[in-house]
């Protein structure tokens, strides 16, 4: 692990059992959930993960937060495996991480004020004292946006833009380390997306806040990401800079998922990648490339052959047999 490296993940699986339809069968089914992802995050930066809904981003996010635990891998985060702490220290290393959700009017509870939904991360880790949170609170307020005044309202009284700035004071109470935005802007109108994402912006820059965020979407994530990684059916296709993912794809998922994000420019035609049928099961995914059944590039050995992620750069990694050497050119 380098020096800067906050969080790492490191051949992580998790796979969850499902009952078989089938009363009489003794075969066992698993959704495999999130199978063999390796990445690491750096302090200060923005590490965007990004695929269809139900391709394990969630899931990793939850993983990582301990809130559920992983088959086998390590997420090492701060130089110690997470998966390895109890009592005072994991409680320590959770209270550096938070998370910031998709809804935000599900993730605050209706019945408490602002200020005891901003407050709450005291309560848990029991710091300050009764009028410290209030001014603490009037604080956080005041760093994301909303008025003092709103301390003592209910979430029904806001906004989904302000609600989500109420979701974001509750994150960075403890002054965190890392943020976990998952789908964090997704149920937010367009122009109240770039608000809470120059929010987000801002709160990095002032507090040195390193970020994993979550998103199906390639063009959101661009634009807050140093590195991104790009996630299919619980397993990590590419991962590389935000530049040059976003300008020299090399995964035809990554492609296709680029070339399905409209140009805001009538005139211009823009070739579309075209992935054929719909997301396999993940209880039963296509042996191989996961990709294999609907990739427009797929070759024989794509199904019988797991790809692996290998670097193609500094900074630059993707899982396609096209892109080993030779074949390279094949869809450059
Ligand atoms: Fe497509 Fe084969 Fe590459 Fe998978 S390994 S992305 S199926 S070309």
């Amino acid at each position: 692990m380098k020096s800067n490296t906050l969080l790492e993940v490191r051949n992580v699986k998790k796979y969850f059992p499902v009952k078989d339809k089938n009363l009489f069968s003794s075969q066992k089914h698993y959704v495999q959930a999130v199978n063999d992802v390796s990445f690491t995050i750096n302090e200060g930066e923005t590490f965007g993960l990004v695929g269809e809904s139900g391709c394990g981003k969630s899931t990793l996010a939850r993983l990582i937060m301990g809130l559920i635990k992983a088959d086998s891998g390590e997420i090492n985060f701060q130089g110690k495996n997470f998966l390895d702490l109890h009592g005072k220290e994991l409680r320590k290393s959770r209270k550096q991480m938070q998370m910031v959700f998709q809804k935000p009017y599900e993730s605050l509870n209706p019945k408490m004020t602002v200020g005891q939904i901003i407050s709450a991360p005291f309560d848990i880790h029991g710091v300050y004292n009764k009028k410290e949170r209030i001014q603490k609170v009037k604080e956080l307020l005041e760093m994301v946006g909303l008025s003092q005044q709103y301390i003592n309202r209910y979430p029904h009284e806001f906004s989904g833009g302000q609600r989500q700035r109420i979701g974001i004071a509750r994150a960075i109470a403890l002054h965190p380390k890392l943020v976990i935005c998952d789908e964090a802007v997704s149920a937010l109108d367009v122009s109240i997306q770039s608000q809470i994402l120059n929010l987000l912006n801002d709160l990095q820059k002032e507090f040195k806040l390193t970020y994993l965020f979550i998103s199906h979407d390639l063009s959101v994530v661009k634009h807050v990401s140093d590195k991104i990684g790009v996630m299919y059916l619980g397993e990590l296709v590419e991962v590389g800079d935000s530049e040059t993912i976003y300008n020299n794809p090399k995964h035809p998922y990554t492609q296709a998922l680029l070339s399905a994000i409209p140009i805001p420019d009538p005139t211009y035609k823009k070739e579309q990648i075209i992935l054929e049928g719909d997301l396999p099961s993940p209880i039963n995914p296509p042996s191989g490339c996961r990709l294999s059944t609907r990739c427009p590039y797929a070759i024989p050995v794509c199904k019988e052959m797991k790809p692996a992620l290998d670097p193609l750069d500094t900074n630059h990694s993707a899982a396609c047999h096209l892109l080993s050497n030779s074949k390279l050119q094949k869809i450059n």
